[in-house]
């Protein structure tokens, strides 16, 4: 049985309001997909100006120092100036990372968001989205997809490349095979991230008020009235990870805000080659690279360049200072010794984020991610993506009223 995860254990992330590592625009909320489990409504005429970009960016910049910025949407790449928004977050001294589902990206498109600074991607492959010709194909399928743009990316050089897939109930013991499979390109795949699948259950006994005024959860895009389940937790990933990896272990998270012991981000940094893990970087390395980061460049690090991540043997210098950085050290000079070859060879890290959203509690609020990193602007305020819907459809967020508690 694998060892229980202890929040006190690990770092907390330092994570909060006006001081993250991520802040998350959307210039657009037009999508050439419909994603299961998408929170955003597809909006055809969905892009937004540019002046209303820089205004956001503007109001990020003023209320929330953060390292990185993930573009999203709607399918960012859609907007007819993803170039132009790429290089004012990156003008702007921050990393632009594009969210994207890739349909979009060519070697031509991928070279001038590169010239306008683009630092990473996002891709969001999983099988819960209508892709043409891929219809069926399963996440294990998927990867042959994965690796193309991991491919792409390797070939133009210096960005980030990430991978997130939602997980529901029937793909949930899929995980393990990518996380295989990302470790079988650790080399170019530099970020995996899963995301438990989640959804508003308007059919489970609660009614839903904005102010004093009941509304009809129909029309949030995030509503449903069929029974799915929408309570995976990252510790069940972990567990299903574990069957496979059983040394797999996280170092930091952050938590919920109703739940201190919820690991709503739970982050895995894990270092070796192709062929071996040879172990996991500890709390203490994840606290003096965060805080370390602050001190110098004012702001939480978020996407570090991929030639650091190449550069795991200079890291394991800090092992004194990390007991899982001395055990990765231990491992790795084991095989040194019986193979002297290993030591011309590149070590790299790679991260695993595992998201739990938002938990509908049995009172009826929410549980949300504490130290949000996906908070964007609406009407000039910083808001939840994820629940951002709510505000679009009834001006305001919406609480769950158990029936017969109203
Ligand atoms: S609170 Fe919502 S928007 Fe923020 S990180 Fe969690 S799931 Fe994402």
């Amino acid at each position: 049985m694998s060892t229980p995860l202890v929040h006190t254990e690990l770092y907390r992330l330092p994570w909060t309001l006006p001081d993250n590592a991520i802040s998350w625009l959307e210039p657009t909320s037009t999508c050439n997909l419909y994603c299961d489990g998408c929170y955003r409504k597809n909006e055809p005429n969905g892009h937004k100006p540019l002046e209303q970009v820089r205004k956001e960016l503007d109001i990020f910049n003023r209320m929330r120092k953060t390292d990185g910025v993930s573009i999203a949407g709607g399918d960012p790449l859609t907007h007819p100036d993803i170039e132009k928004i790429v290089e004012m977050v990156a003008r702007d001294g921050q990393k632009p990372v594009v969210n994207t589902n890739g349909q979009l990206l060519t070697m031509e498109k991928l070279r001038a968001l590169k010239n306008a600074g683009v630092a990473g991607f996002t891709f969001h492959i999983d099988s819960g989205q209508q892709r043409p010709h891929m219809k069926g194909k399963t996440e294990i399928e998927l990867n042959e997809l994965r690796l193309r743009y991991a491919r792409m990316l390797a070939e133009v050089g210096g960005i980030s490349c990430a991978f997130n897939a939602t997980v529901y109930e029937h793909t949930l013991n899929d995980v393990p095979a990518i996380v295989a499979w990302g470790q079988e390109h650790i080399d170019i795949v530099h970020i995996l991230v899963f995301i438990a699948y989640r959804a508003a259950p308007v059919h489970r006994g609660y009614q839903y008020y904005v102010g004093g005024q009941k509304i009809d959860m129909a029309p949030i895009s995030y509503a449903i009235e069929r029974d799915r389940k929408t309570s995976i937790m990252s510790t069940d990933i972990v567990d299903t990870i574990r069957t496979r990896f059983p040394d797999f272990q996280p170092c930091a998270y952050l938590n919920g805000t109703e739940r201190p012991d919820h690991f709503k981000w739970l982050l895995t940094m894990r270092m070796g080659t192709s062929e071996k893990i040879y172990g996991h970087a500890g709390p203490r390395f994840m606290e003096l690279s965060q805080s370390l980061h602050h001190f110098m460049k004012g702001s939480y690090l978020a996407y570090t360049k991929p030639e650091v991540l190449a550069r795991v043997k200079s890291m394991l210098m800090l092992s004194p200072l990390d007991p899982g950085l001395a055990a990765t050290a231990s491992a790795y000079l084991h095989d040194v010794a019986r193979s002297p070859a290993l030591l011309f060879k590149k070590l790299h890290m790679q991260s695993v984020m595992i998201i739990q959203p938002a938990d509908f509690m049995e009172n009826g609020t929410l549980s949300m991610c504490d130290g949000c990193p996906d908070i964007t602007v609406w009407n000039d305020k910083l808001v939840w993506s994820c629940r951002m819907e709510e505000l679009n459809t009834f001006g305001d967020w919406v609480r769950a009223v158990k029936e017969g508690e109203n």
